[in-house]
Formats: C-alpha cells, sequence, structure tokens
C-alpha cells in the first residue's frame, strides 16, 4: 500500500511538473508577454518532442535567412498529408506572425496545441481533419523585436516588426513573391492544400468595442458553390458562436470616413496579394480575424483561441461538405472559358450588421495631434 501511495505521488508530480512545463509565457506572464522567436520556437519544439501526434518540418527559406516551420497535428500520427487527403480529411491551415507586431494567433495556437494534444478546455484531436499551423510566418520581422513599432496597440510589453527582413509587408506579397518567405509560403500552401485557412492579425485604426473582427474572403469573387457556402453558413456559424462565448464580432472595421454612421463599412475585395485572396484562387475558405488594438492583450488572445476553436469544431462538422464544394468547384475551373482578373464593388448593395456603438466621432491624436488619426464609437451597451 505504502508503495503504491510513493508511486501515485510520484505519478502526480511527474504530471504536475510535466504540464507547468507547457504553460506558455502568455499564461505565465498573465497575458503581459509574448515569446520572442526562439522561445516561440521552442515550445513549439517541445510538443514536437512530447507528442507523438506533432510533426515540425521545415520548408523553404526566408529573407531571414531561416527556414519556414510547419506544425503537423494529425491523431493518426500519419503526416504525409497526400494521403490524409486521400483517406477523406479535411485540412485547416493557421498563418500566425505575419505581421509579428500582431502575434496574437502565435499565443493562442501554443495553448490550442497544447489543450489539443492533453484533451484540455473540452478539446480533443479530431478523427477528420489534420491541423496545421506555420508558427511564425515573418520570421524576420519576429527577429526585429522592439516595444515602440505599435504605440497604438494595448500589449504585449515587446514584439517583432511588421515588416520582412527586406523592409516588405508579407501581407501585400502572395501573389507577387518579391520576399523569399512568399516563396516559402507558396510552397506549403501548395503542399497543404487547405480547405480552411486563417491567418491571425490584430486592427490598426479605429476604437470600438470589439474584441475581435473578421475579414472573410470575398464571397461573390470566391463564387461557385463555396461562397454562397461561405455566406449563408459558415460565416453566420462563426459569428454566432464568438456571441456565445462573449466576443461579439464585427466585419473589419474599414470606414475611416466622415459619415460611418450613413455610409456603413465597405465590403474588402481580398486582391490576390493578401494571404485570403491567395488563398481564394485554389477554392480555399480563407480568413483574416483582426483583434481591436486597443484591447488588452489577455482579452486578443484569449478571443483568438475561442475563434480558432470555432473553426476547428465547424471544419470537422462540415468537413465532407466542404470537401465535395471544393473539388465541384474546381472541377467547374476546369472547364471554365472566361476569369475575370478585376473586381469591383457593388456599392448598391447593403445589409445590415450588428455594430456595438451608436455614435462616431474624430479624436486628436495624444501623440501627434493629428485629428484623422482615430475614429471613436462610444457605446452605451454593455
Ligand atoms: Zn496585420
Amino acid at each position: 500500500m505504502k508503495r503504491f501511495f510513493l508511486l501515485l505521488t510520484i505519478a502526480l508530480r511527474m504530471q504536475a511538473a510535466f504540464a507547468q512545463d507547457l504553460e506558455t509565457i502568455f499564461e505565465r506572464t498573465k497575458g503581459a508577454e509574448t515569446p520572442t522567436y526562439e522561445q516561440g520556437m521552442a515550445y513549439f519544439r517541445q510538443l514536437d518532442q512530447q507528442f507523438l501526434q506533432v510533426q515540425m518540418r521545415t520548408m523553404g527559406v526566408t529573407d531571414s535567412g531561416e527556414p519556414l516551420h510547419l506544425l503537423v497535428i494529425s491523431k493518426d500520427k500519419n503526416f504525409d498529408l497526400a494521403q490524409q487527403r486521400k483517406k477523406g480529411k479535411a485540412i485547416f491551415l493557421i498563418d500566425n506572425a505575419i505581421h509579428p507586431g500582431e502575434p496574437d494567433g502565435v499565443d493562442a495556437c501554443q495553448m490550442l496545441l497544447r489543450n489539443l494534444l492533453t484533451s484540455k478546455d473540452g478539446l480533443k484531436l479530431p478523427d477528420n481533419v489534420v491541423l496545421c499551423v506555420i508558427p511564425f510566418y515573418n520570421i524576420d520581422g519576429a527577429l526585429n523585436r522592439n516595444s515602440t513599432s505599435r504605440v497604438n496597440q494595448n500589449g504585449p510589453n515587446s514584439y517583432g516588426f511588421r515588416a520582412n527582413g527586406q523592409n516588405y509587408d508579407l501581407n501585400r506579397d502572395f501573389v507577387k513573391a518579391d520576399s523569399r518567405n512568399a516563396m516559402a509560403f507558396a510552397e506549403i500552401f501548395h503542399l497543404v492544400d487547405p480547405d480552411v485557412f486563417v491567418d491571425t492579425h490584430v486592427s490598426n485604426g479605429a476604437d470600438y468595442q470589439h474584441v475581435m473582427t473578421l475579414i472573410a474572403t470575398q464571397h461573390s469573387k470566391l463564387g461557385g458553390g463555396l461562397g454562397p457556402f461561405l455566406h449563408t453558413k459558415m460565416e453566420p456559424y462563426l459569428y454566432e458562436q464568438m456571441k456565445a462565448k462573449g466576443y461579439p464580432m464585427t466585419p473589419y472595421v474599414t470606414n475611416f470616413g466622415p459619415n460611418v454612421t450613413k455610409e456603413g463599412f465597405s465590403g474588402f475585395i481580398d486582391y490576390p496579394r493578401y494571404s485570403t485572396g491567395f488563398a481564394a484562387m485554389f477554392q480555399t475558405l480563407g480568413f483574416m480575424p483582426e483583434t481591436h488594438m486597443l484591447k488588452s492583450y489577455e482579452q486578443r488572445v484569449k478571443s483568438t483561441y475561442e475563434l480558432l476553436k470555432i473553426y476547428l469544431e465547424f471544419t470537422v462538422t462540415n468537413a465532407q461538405e466542404i470537401m465535395r464544394l471544393r473539388k465541384a468547384d474546381r472541377e467547374a475551373v476546369r472547364t471554365q472559358q472566361e476569369f475575370p482578373l478585376a473586381w469591383k464593388k457593388n456599392e448598391s448593395r447593403s445589409r445590415p450588421i450588428e455594430f456595438l456603438g451608436y455614435e462616431h466621432g474624430y479624436k486628436p491624436s495624444e501623440v501627434s495631434s493629428n485629428r484623422d488619426c482615430t475614429t471613436t464609437a462610444v457605446s452605451r451597451f454593455r
């Protein structure tokens, strides 16, 4: 009996030490810090070493000279993505730190992967979806650590720089591929061929109540069967679920003009230079969640974590339908005779959206005194 207790105590201690080992920097600092590139990669490497369901590989090279990394998380430990696709599994790809000053997705993914692998927070590895994560896309920017290039942002204490090693904004370089990062991304994208793709960001500009905002790939431009599926099934689900989790979303706030309440928000055409527009060329459902820069880092990371969970749930539930629609749309493209190259917004059509605010205005920036700096949506709700 004594021996049993001793073994049990050792086992419990080991479990506690193991769990503690997997505490993230974000958690340890109570939402004040995000890992440096080296710290972040050390954590992902640890997951790779501790769990047989994780494989981390390097692919291509970035302008920093470092290779890109891809984490593949697969319940059946089969990391051959082509084989997984043949077996009828859907693939969900998350891209983080394209703008390393916006590292919310890095911290959210560390928690998400750990919780999936240790069956915490009601999560478990799905049978029918393989999860892929690019932990840091803009490695060059992540290595260029600072605390001042996003003074308009409420945490973390320090972070990477927006541009990459050649001073390119990688979020405009997907189809042009002037950076080696974009070339490496294309290689990863075609290998992974994701059904659902999420590229995590933080907003710039207006002030409002929502912690999370969303840019979905433009559904009419995506077209085929996937466009209506995105617009009438997937987007409503994401909005509904985020509201239920206490993070009501709004479409990304694009109107900084003088008459927000009358003009509303304009839709966003995601040309292929953006990640989601690039993804749409390959019949992939693409999204850019943008947390609100003035919300605390803790709130932002937690809302990103919740949203990623919702994406995963949706993909698990709808895997068959998504894959069927993608296949049909791809077949239709094969016989398509004409392809539009330019797109224009139809300004005559609009729909109401829920937005937590009732008036808007401008206030001078306390730093530059520039009155155009910030749009403020004041609200009496909440
Ligand atoms: Zn961004």
